[in-house]
């Protein structure tokens, strides 16, 4: 058959003409149709002598041709037997395009769960010491901004998406870029941002930016306001968190876990902050946790083909 799904690649469509031999290892090759593991088969060619056949009575030269028969990928021997006659017709526009589809909604599912999971990780430490009052002030705080940013992103993608692009060039971590401050500089931070640049020095950048894309475009339509108002909470805890991270370093280190007064005032504080973040800056955070996210190897994980 001419397609398969690349799953390590997120279940993009691939054709069998663009793969070679370390293509199912590299990209988790499965059956559209089965979703069993396949492999690239090498296309062969052969030249046809020249002979001489009979046609209509008379005896007629044929010249030698080159005969092709083209790249294809198969099943493994004794998988998806049934599935060979089906696969071996052709797949027209339309099963394309519905595989297309099928597998970015996958992915879609994946970009969603990670986004929530994300914000649950941080949350619960951050709302101990939060009053009701405070908690229905942030929650339409991060409505309004959900919807401002929204509204942006439906504007105008392309600014967005030169952003991602240029975050995803230029291998900028957190500690370049300047968005974190020297309060947060901790070596529990540094040595996680020295795993996340070995990471990303080896991941397949192409791929990356065509998932951060994807993630942002998710972001600007009705079915993601959810997860954007998931990232927009995860970033005001993460920014709420600095600023608490550099009050307590005015105030000289952290204060010992029982004295309340001095974390509500640490949290007042932050919180007054997180209210005069600048709306550029906030974008810029949104998209550099989206580009800082481990995509590649979340699809890998979460999307792999069946065992062989
Ligand atoms: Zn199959």
């Amino acid at each position: 058959m001419r397609h398969a799904l690349a799953m390590y690649r997120g279940g993009f469509v691939v054709d069998a003409q663009d793969c070679d031999y370390d293509s199912a290892r590299l990209l988790g090759l499965t059956c559209p149709f089965c979703k069993e593991a396949v492999y690239v088969r090498a296309g062969t060619s052969y030249v046809r002598p020249a002979k001489q056949v009979s046609r209509g009575g008379n005896i007629v030269d044929q010249e030698a041709k080159l005969v092709e028969s083209p790249q294809t990928f198969c099943h493994y021997e004794g998988k998806g037997q049934e599935c060979e006659y089906r696969s071996t017709t052709t797949v027209g526009q339309q099963d394309i395009e519905r595989l297309e589809i099928e597998a970015r909604n996958q992915r879609l599912d994946l970009y969603n769960q990670h986004l929530w999971s994300m914000y649950a990780a941080i949350r619960p430490k951050a709302d101990k010491f939060v009053s009701d009052g405070r908690k229905a002030f942030r929650d339409r705080y991060i409505e309004k901004k959900a919807r401002s940013i929204q509204a942006d992103l439906n504007e105008d993608l392309e600014p967005f998406m030169q952003s991602i692009e240029q975050l995803v060039k230029s291998d900028s971590s957190v500690k370049d870029s300047g968005l974190f401050s020297e309060a947060m500089l901790t070596d529990e931070n540094l040595a996680r941002e020295a795993d996340q640049k070995r990471y990303f020095s080896a991941v397949d950048k192409g791929l990356h930016l065509l998932i951060c894309k994807e993630i942002v475009a998710f972001l600007s339509t009705r079915t993601g306001r959810y997860a954007l108002k998931k990232m927009v909470a995860y970033q005001l805890e993460l920014y709420a968190a600095t600023s608490a991270c550099e009050i307590e370093a005015e105030m000289g280190g952290r204060p010992h876990p029982h004295n309340i007064e001095a974390i509500r005032y640490i949290n007042r504080q932050a919180s007054e902050e997180v209210k005069g973040m600048p709306d550029d800056l906030f974008k810029q955070c949104l998209l550099v946790a989206i580009v800082g996210t481990r995509w590649v190897e979340q699809i890998r994980d979460r999307l792999s083909p069946p065992d062989r």
